[in-house]
Parts: C-alpha cells; sequence; structure tokens
C-alpha cells in the first residue's frame, strides 16, 4: 500500500481492530519515510449476484438503493440503526446464499419483504404496497378494490 501523501511504498501498521461487527478490519498506517498516518478498511469481498430487471436487462446489485428503500419504509419507526444493518446483511447473506450469479429483481424483492416482515410489520406493508404498485399494479389494484369493497359492505351492516 504506497502512502497517499507521499507516495513511498513502505508503510507499517501501527494499529489493527476488528470494526461493523467483525466484518471490517480497521488498520492505522504510519508510513515509514514522511510519517505520515492514515486509516485503511479491510473488507472481504462477496460478490452479490446481478440483478435482472423486468425489461431483462441486468444491474449491478445496488447497495445503497436497496438501503434507501428499506429506511423510506422505516420512517418514524421505533428501529435501530443497527437493526437496519442486520436486516441488510441477512438480505444479502440470503441473495448470495442461492449461489446464483443472476437474480431476477421479483427475488430480491421477495426476500426483502420477508426479511423486513420480521423486522417490523409497518415497514413491510409500506414496502410492499410500493413494491407491488411498481410490480404488478394491476394486482395491487384489484386488492385494494376488493378491501374498499369489503369495508363499505362492513359499514352497511353497521
Ligand atoms: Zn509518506
Amino acid at each position: 500500500m504506497h502512502c497517499p501523501f507521499c507516495g513511498a511504498n513502505e508503510t507499517k501498521v501501527v494499529d489493527s481492530r476488528l470494526v461493523a461487527e467483525g466484518q471490517q478490519i480497521r488498520r492505522r498506517r504510519e508510513c515509514v519515510a514522511c510519517h505520515e498516518r492514515f486509516t485503511t478498511y479491510e473488507i472481504a469481498e462477496l460478490l452479490m449476484p446481478k440483478v435482472i430487471k423486468s425489461d431483462g436487462s441486468r444491474q449491478p446489485f445496488d447497495d445503497e438503493k436497496l438501503r434507501g428503500g428499506i429506511q423510506r419504509a422505516l420512517e418514524k419507526r421505533p428501529v435501530s440503526v443497527e437493526d437496519v444493518e442486520a436486516c441488510l446483511n441477512r438480505i444479502k447473506h440470503r441473495l448470495r446464499a442461492t449461489g446464483e450469479r443472476e437474480l431476477p429483481s421479483r427475488q430480491v424483492g421477495e426476500v426483502t419483504m420477508a426479511e423486513l416482515r420480521k423486522l417490523d410489520e409497518v415497514a413491510y406493508v409500506r414496502f410492499a404496497s410500493v413494491y407491488r404498485s411498481f410490480q404488478d399494479i394491476n394486482e395491487f389494484r384489484e386488492e385494494i378494490e376488493r378491501m374498499s369493497l369489503r369495508d363499505g359492505v362492513d359499514n352497511g351492516t353497521d
């Protein structure tokens, strides 16, 4: 690892510890030439399957997009950042565990919903309604119509 300050190629590790629940190693390094210190993070490279979109195109798995979707669903819910990260890790673990190099986006959505359901029921319903409205808008609309129809009948009998 070259020194980012002077470019010397000899640096020594002055401190090393596990962070992010043991998923990363944080190292403090010192340049032998200029004595500047800097930090590196080491993380195991585990390849995520690519995502097959409904139009057939393939996209790299987007960690931030998934996190964003989950965070939106969890807005104002009493769920800690740590629980969210653990949930994300479980989702990614399950997707990797399929052993597939490519997965349909629908499957990514299903796994996400299953894990979100265990985390927070309200977030699950929010996520599912947004997700389904994109995936299968007609089916979702029918579901809503059935629900409102049922409510209408209930109100009528009151
Ligand atoms: Zn240096």
